[in-house]
């Protein structure tokens, strides 16, 4: 069993509101959302960050930023969105398997 908490989200060990998966990806809802829709979208794959990503992973990244805009539109924030990315410790990174936070509507938070 794998010690990564996404790992074993993806792996569904672990419990989470899943909004879309498909073979590369799973997106699913933040446990202690920021705002009023906020979505970790994270690959199925163990990275631990953007600090350990290699350059076969390009189109693995490339497929994720993609995918943001259509899941925005899903949860009906038709106007835009945010997305985070914290890398290390010094980064605020608490979970190391490389997620995207995408954030939107009410409440939006800052940078802080
Ligand atoms: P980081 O600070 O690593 O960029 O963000 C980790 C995010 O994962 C936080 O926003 C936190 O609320 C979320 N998180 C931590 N544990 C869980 C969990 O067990 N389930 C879900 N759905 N989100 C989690
Ligand atoms: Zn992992």
């Amino acid at each position: 069993m794998s010690d990564c908490l996404f790992c074993r989200i993806v792996a569904g060990e672990i419990p989470s509101e899943r909004v879309y998966e498909d073979e590369k990806v799973v997106v699913f809802k933040d446990i202690n959302p920021k705002a009023e829709v906020h979505l970790l979208v994270i690959p199925r794959q163990h990275i631990e960050s953007l600090d350990s990503l290699r350059a076969e992973d390009d189109e693995l990244i490339a497929y994720m930023m993609r995918l943001l805009p259509r899941l925005a539109r899903d949860q009906g924030l038709h106007d835009g969105f945010r997305t985070i990315i914290n890398t290390g410790k010094g980064g605020g990174q608490l979970v190391f398997h490389l997620h995207l936070h995408l954030l939107g509507g009410k409440n939006l938070p800052g940078f802080e």
